[in-house]
């Protein structure tokens, strides 16, 4: 079996968009790989953050990740902080990496750009660190959206660098590029829904009643009318293909096709699919996030086992680049 490895940052606000696009797919993976999944804490403090939510956040993501089908004796879950080797790898990288590729990243810019005034150097390193997330399990594929393509063709190089500068340690992980449609702002749909944009999400602990009013009040009119789907309708028949049955979306879509389509129905329908998917999600997280200590105990054996692989990594990698010294 392939190894895979990724990563999700505790940022809060998990929501719809987050479940289709990546946990979905992480749960399907688990049957077809050893699957590490990783709670990546480190990477969410290369901005602003709010130190006394941060722990409250993991805690939040992992009884989702578990409540949404994740399954702690099938996949290694942990938390990034729980194995200080990914941050000790990453120094070792950092040294055989141009700042000038660092530089070059979309997301570096973009995010330099919003967060002018505070670029840190853990901003320009965050590429640094998920070479180190990945290859210090020597991972072979990883699931990733179009946006972290180039993260991971830089791991890629750093594996390859590595490799031609100390012996051949790494393997050059290959992507998996995730296939779900990427899901639109209820209020905005020509832009991604997001945690960062109000009002543009369902979050994964929305009651029923507040899942039902947000599609009710999802935008439908913008965009082309007539025969082309706007984005916001277009974004509605996404939802219903991945929260409804077929038959369902079948008989909208022949109705959007006769012009008979009731958007109203459309939307009515909707709803009651989201409620019913993610009802049971959310009362599983709830009642893990009740019982902490044995949330705590299943992330402390995740990070055992995946300290015992990444302390064998850096075993190897200390001995190629020439560290003798043992570890006290
Ligand atoms: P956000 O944009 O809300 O800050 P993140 O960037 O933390 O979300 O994304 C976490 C994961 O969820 C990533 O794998 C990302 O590709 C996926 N994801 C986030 N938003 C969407 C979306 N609107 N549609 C599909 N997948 C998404």
């Amino acid at each position: 079996m392939q190894r895979v490895f990724s990563g999700i940052q505790p940022t809060g606000n998990i929501h719809i968009g987050n479940y289709l696009g990546a946990i979905k797919n992480w749960v399907e993976l688990q049957h077809k790989y050893e699957s590490l999944f990783c709670i990546v804490d480190y990477h969410a403090i290369t901005v602003e953050y709010e130190p006394e939510l941060l722990h409250k956040r993991v805690l939040e993501l992992a009884a989702t990740l578990i409540a949404s089908g994740i399954d702690p004796e099938k996949s290694v879950l942990f938390v990034q902080s729980s194995v200080p080797e990914h941050t000790e790898l990453t120094w070792l990288f950092t040294c055989i990496t141009s700042i000038g590729a660092l530089e070059r990243m979309t997301q570096f810019k973009e995010k330099a750009e919003r967060h002018k005034g505070a670029v840190f150097a853990g901003l320009m390193n965050y590429p640094v660190l998920m070479a180190s997330d990945i290859l210090i399990y020597k991972a072979e594929v990883v699931p990733v959206g179009e946006d972290q393509i180039q993260h991971l063709e830089l791991t890629r190089e750093i594996a390859r660098r590595f490799n031609s500068m100390f012996g051949e340690v790494f393997p050059e992980p290959q992507p998996i590029l995730t296939k779900t449609a990427r899901i639109m702002a209820l209020n905005d749909p020509t832009s991604k829904m997001s945690k960062s944009i109000e009002g543009s999400y369902i979050a994964m602990d929305d009651d029923d009643d507040t899942i039902r009013k947000k599609i009710r009040r999802a935008v439908t009119d913008v965009g082309p009318q007539g025969g082309e789907m706007g984005p916001g309708v277009k974004n509605l028949f996404t939802l219903l293909e991945a929260f409804a049955e077929p038959a369902l979306v079948e008989r909208f879509r022949a109705d959007y096709a006769n012009q008979t389509l009731r958007y109203a129905d459309l939307k009515y329908e909707l709803g009651e699919a989201i409620v019913r998917a993610l009802a049971p999600i959310r009362e599983r997280t709830f009642d893990l996030l009740a019982k902490q200590a044995e949330l705590m105990e299943i992330l402390d054996a995740g990070a055992k086992q995946a300290r015992k692989l990444a302390q064998a990594t850096m075993e190897e990698v200390r001995e190629a680049m020439g560290f003798k010294m043992p570890v006290a």
